[in-house]
């Protein structure tokens, strides 16, 4: 599955499993889904996950709520085409959006400025607990009508920006 964005809309080329069918690409539009979604934000459930980073930093990072990601795809807005910058700062905002505080400190700027001095292994690390509560459940499921057979067909969101544009 490929993703390509713009603005809020984004186009998903999707492959349906029926007999003859081919690569489609098929428009999601992000905001509807967000509405949709609004009442299962994650920033309801209350879990964290700690990370000690280089043995001294506590890391606690959180859940990524929705809006995160409609913030991420507004920052791509307009964009055809993302350069290695782009997708570094993009890959930052993430990442931030999934920390809630490092030691004592909730300051984004901060912990921004801290995270660009880790090491990939650390910056993984941190990664990998987030994620493990990026759990949103069946809603970031969308159906679309396959343009070969004509039935519904459920496809699943990779709602984590970094795949989005990275691929
Ligand atoms: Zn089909």
């Amino acid at each position: 599955m490929r993703l390509t964005t713009y603005g809020s809309e984004y186009r998903i080329e999707v492959k349906h499993d029926c007999e003859k069918a081919i690569k489609h690409s098929y428009v999601v539009d992000l905001e509807s889904l967000a509405a949709s979604m609004k009442k299962l934000d994650p920033t309801i459930i209350e879990s964290t996950r700690v990370v000690i980073i280089d043995g001294v930093f506590k890391v606690v990072t959180r859940p990524m709520r929705f809006s995160d990601v409609v913030k991420l795809f507004h920052q791509s807005e307009g964009k055809k085409e993302l350069s290695p910058d782009d997708i570094k700062s993009i890959a930052l905002s993430n990442l931030l959006s999934m920390i809630e505080r490092v030691d004592d400190t909730t300051d984004p700027m901060f912990i921004e400025q801290w995270l660009k001095t880790l090491t990939t292994p650390s910056i993984n690390k941190i990664t990998e607990a987030a994620s493990q509560l990026n759990d949103w459940g069946p809603d970031q499921v969308v159906k679309l009508k396959c343009r070969d057979c004509g039935e519904e067909m459920r496809v699943e969101l990779p709602l984590n920006p970094v795949s989005f544009f990275s691929e």
